[in-house]
């Protein structure tokens, strides 16, 4: 049976928080803009068809992924709302997009007479979403004669409808707003060229819906905030609303051992016990997600903060006790216990990253458990 796991190592999903912080951004919001729920990466390591499920259930409009397969994977577990790939798509893919539904993104008249080039008849008419580059430096168009070469290969074929317009912010999360006006405005210069507006016209990811709603337009894509996780520091001090976090990592004692003074811990003996210490053994390791450079990170066990000692193992890693505690304890690696909580910021701090690369770490192997 799939959902029997006998190691106490999981990842548990609130998706209720998940409802509630996209019910809560399009309170911020207002009617006008419609959310789309980006559940790339596994839904940024949380389960994509589970999370776009209670996207849709809280009100989004439409959901968005990186790549084809994680489209495809959607629609077949049944998804049956609105799918952007916001990546690049081969030409081969776009027959395959028509005939599913899934909206494609597009960055140059060229890809799109290919694809239609090397395309039969589409099932149904290929929804496109163009893509304008402000400023990311990424994919998408950078100007007029562009845009108006690929408005004249839409506007040349009745299989093709153009459903969005939209551009990416490089620096949303940070202070100076500057970067983020001057996309702004590009972006909206050139949407303006167009004869006519297409339904949705969209810029902002997490850490301009919460902090430019002025940006909002008809659509934000809400990523890394609806997970509850912020997008920086910065965004974290400004938030317009509490976003509830949704995964926790949960694990158990597995071994509990008193060790006498001058005892060496892990792989290279690296730790040596400098009194008689209490050493708990926790089944989860770098091929958990828990990465080794998460040596000294605290855990939470008895609502306190105890450290990781010794190199992290593969599947195993050790914690100074700061008395016996007994095989079974419940350890949280992620989360809060009683007034204490690790977060994934805190970790990526460590780690000298960001705490979206610690989402999407969580390896398959820790079963996600739905709450
Ligand atoms: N839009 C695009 C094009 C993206 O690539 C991403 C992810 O990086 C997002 C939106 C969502 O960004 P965030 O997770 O910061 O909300």
């Amino acid at each position: 049976e799939d959902s029997i796991h006998y190691r106490p190592t999981q990842a548990i999903v609130d998706l209720a928080a998940i409802r509630a912080n996209v019910r809560n951004l399009k309170d911020y919001l207002g009617s006008e803009t419609a959310v789309i729920a980006v559940v790339k990466a596994d839904g940024y390591g949380h389960g994509e068809v589970e999370v776009a499920q209670a996207a849709f259930e809280a009100g989004a409009e439409m959901v968005s992924v990186a790549t084809p397969d994680e489209a495809i994977r959607l629609r077949m577990a049944g998804i049956s709302g609105d799918i952007l790939v916001m990546g690049p798509s081969p030409l081969v893919f776009a027959e395959k997009a028509a005939e599913l539904g899934i909206i494609l993104t597009v960055s140059s008249a060229e890809w799109l007479q290919s694809a239609l080039d090397v395309s039969e008849k589409f099932m149904q008419q290929l929804k496109i979403h163009v893509k304008i580059d402000s400023g990311m430096g990424r994919i998408g168009l950078r100007d007029e004669g562009a845009l108006r070469s690929l408005m004249s290969v839409v506007n040349s074929t009745k299989q093709v409808l153009l459903d969005g317009i939209f551009t990416h912010f490089a620096c949303a999360d940070e202070e100076n707003t500057e970067n983020t006006e001057e996309q702004f405005i590009k972006f909206m210069r050139l949407v303006q060229t167009l004869s006519e507006k297409p339904r949705l016209v969209h810029a902002s990811n997490s850490a301009a819906s919460l902090l430019y709603p002025e940006y909002a337009l008809d659509a934000v894509r809400f990523g890394i905030g609806l997970y509850g996780i912020t997008p920086s520091e910065y965004v974290g001090g400004k938030l317009p609303f509490r976003l509830e976090r949704s995964l926790r990592i949960e694990s158990e004692l597995a071994y509990v051992k008193l060790l006498e003074v001058g005892n060496r811990i892990s792989y290279g003996g690296t730790y040596v016990t400098s009194s008689a210490e209490w050493i708990g053994t926790i089944p989860i390791g770098y091929a958990d997600g828990l990465r080794r450079g998460l040596r000294g990170q605290e855990v939470l066990i008895d609502g306190e903060r105890m450290p990781i000692i010794g190199t992290i193992c593969m599947d195993q890693c050790m914690v100074k006790l700061p008395r016996e505690l007994a095989v079974g304890e419940k350890v949280v690696l992620i989360g809060r216990q009683d007034k204490e909580e690790v977060t994934m910021e805190e970790w990526a701090e460590r780690l000298g990253t960001i705490p979206y690369e610690i989402a999407v770490s969580i390896a398959k192997r820790v079963p996600r458990i739905y709450t």
